[in-house]
């Protein structure tokens, strides 16, 4: 039996609402999972060495439920453009370029590293359509120590004629995906329809059906803007509305159901996330940057809908899922301001989307608490000579204007994760 004993000022979600402070706590980890939190060290246990972090803040490990990741080449790129343009002048000709699986390692390699040095360490990732490059980045995911989600992108419509697929092909290639690549405890596989618009009926089909046999979630966007809601609506008729086609072409129900943005949730989409216990992702960074809307987060969160955070780069341009937990409070209060009916978030309430929420759809994953694995970050007291801060007023400046520099140690299953070790790993993949 492997044993830690960590001390430090640990801070993590008790509720959705609040936040839970141990300072000076120890914290024991016993074969990758936490056994105690508090003030003494277990009998048992007296007599082994203890790390000390002195100031330095245990939290939970980053969790980030939406990411495009051929798309972080060109995240910061583009921004003053609006969604279509965007896609078509700088992200399909981005993606196209991973039919070259030497390009996708190198590419793939530094998503990876960089995500861990920003402290994400569970994430739900879209790929291409391109099969080599998609099972390239499932086995990197493997051997990368991340938890995660990741399949083979789908769209066989309403897409540019270099990066299309021919729909029986799609089908084929996915179900294929899926049988060659089970998961394991850290990386399962997940179906990502890219959205309805680019999706036709018998390719979502098809996939629906994939879903039920394997037993595999889907990973997609949701009523991402009323445009895009509106023109969904317009090509699938017979279903009318952006969530009703997922659901009626049997996609839901499988496994997890992860859909980014749910900025315009209808009646019909708001029973859909019920039934389903879909997670929606708010990602505040991509939102504005498309200029989708604002997610009624703190209205949803009262009715119970999980919502987890993301960074969905490269919409978005940060890569550190904790910058989006800040952005989210900043963007509610804008919300607030125009529709005074909304209420804003708490810090509580957007730092529980990035940790808790998101880390709940990877096991008991999230939370520092007795029983939870220890995927953890220490992070620097974020205080200024001759100031001190309490300890939540470190944690929320962390998330303003801290970065990866300012994260000291990652763990996963109790293990520290070095960056730079497992992106040299990559490259050998
Ligand atoms: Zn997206």
């Amino acid at each position: 039996m492997s044993v830690q004993i960590y001390k430090g000022t640990i801070v993590t979600s008790e509720t959705i609402d609040t936040l839970e402070v141990y300072e000076d706590a120890y914290l024991t980890v016993e074969d990758g999972v936490i056994r105690s939190i508090g003030d003494n060290i277990p009998d048992t246990y007296k007599d082994l060495p203890v790390t000390d972090y002195g100031r330095s803040l245990l939290i939970p490990a980053f969790s980030d439920l939406h990411i495009h990741a051929p798309q972080y080449h060109e995240r910061g790129v583009g921004m003053d453009c609006l969604l279509f343009d965007w896609l078509n002048t700088y992200t399909f000709p981005e993606e196209a370029r991973f039919a070259d699986t030497d390009y996708a390692r190198t590419a793939y390699a530094q998503v990876i590293r960089d995500l861990l040095r920003h402290g994400t360490l569970h994430a739900n990732f879209f790929t291409t359509i391109h099969y080599d490059a998609s099972d390239l980045f499932f086995r990197m995911l493997q051997k990368s120590g991340l938890y995660a989600f990741a399949g083979k992108l789908n769209m066989d419509m309403n897409s540019p004629d270099y990066l299309v697929e021919e729909t029986e092909q799609a089908i084929a290639d996915t179900e294929r995906f899926v049988a060659e690549h089970p998961g394991d405890d850290h990386v399962k596989p997940i179906l990502v329809p890219r959205f309805a618009p680019t999706c036709s009926e018998k390719l979502l089909k098809g996939l629906g059906r994939i879903a039920e046999s394997y037993h595999v979630g889907v990973h997609t966007h949701l009523v991402e803007s009323r445009a895009e809601a509106a023109w969904a609506a317009e090509l699938f008729p017979q279903y009318g509305s952006d969530g009703a086609i997922y659901e009626g072409c049997g996609l839901l129900g499988h496994g997890p159901a992860i859909m980014a943005h749910v900025i315009f949730p209808t009646e019909v989409e708001e029973r859909i996330l019920e039934k389903y216990d879909v997670v929606s992702v708010h990602c505040p960074d991509a939102t504005t940057n498309i200029t989708a809307g604002i997610m009624p987060v703190r209205r949803m969160q009262k009715q119970g809908f999980r919502i987890a955070a993301g960074s969905d780069i490269g919409g978005g341009h940060h890569t550190g899922v904790y910058t989006q937990a800040a952005r989210a409070v900043q963007l509610s209060k804008l919300k607030e301001f125009y529709e005074p009916e909304n209420e804003r978030l708490a810090f509580a309430n957007a730092f529980y989307m990035a940790t808790a929420e998101g880390g709940s759809v990877f096991g008991k994953a999230g939370r520092l608490a007795p029983g939870y694995r220890f995927d953890a970050l220490v992070i620097d007291s974020m205080e200024n000579e001759g100031k001190e801060l309490t300890p939540l007023e470190r944690l929320e400046r962390f998330c303003y204007i801290g970065d990866d520099r300012n994260i000291r140690e990652r763990f996963v299953d109790g293990r520290r994760i070095d960056p730079e070790e497992v992106y040299r790993k990559m490259l050998g993949c």
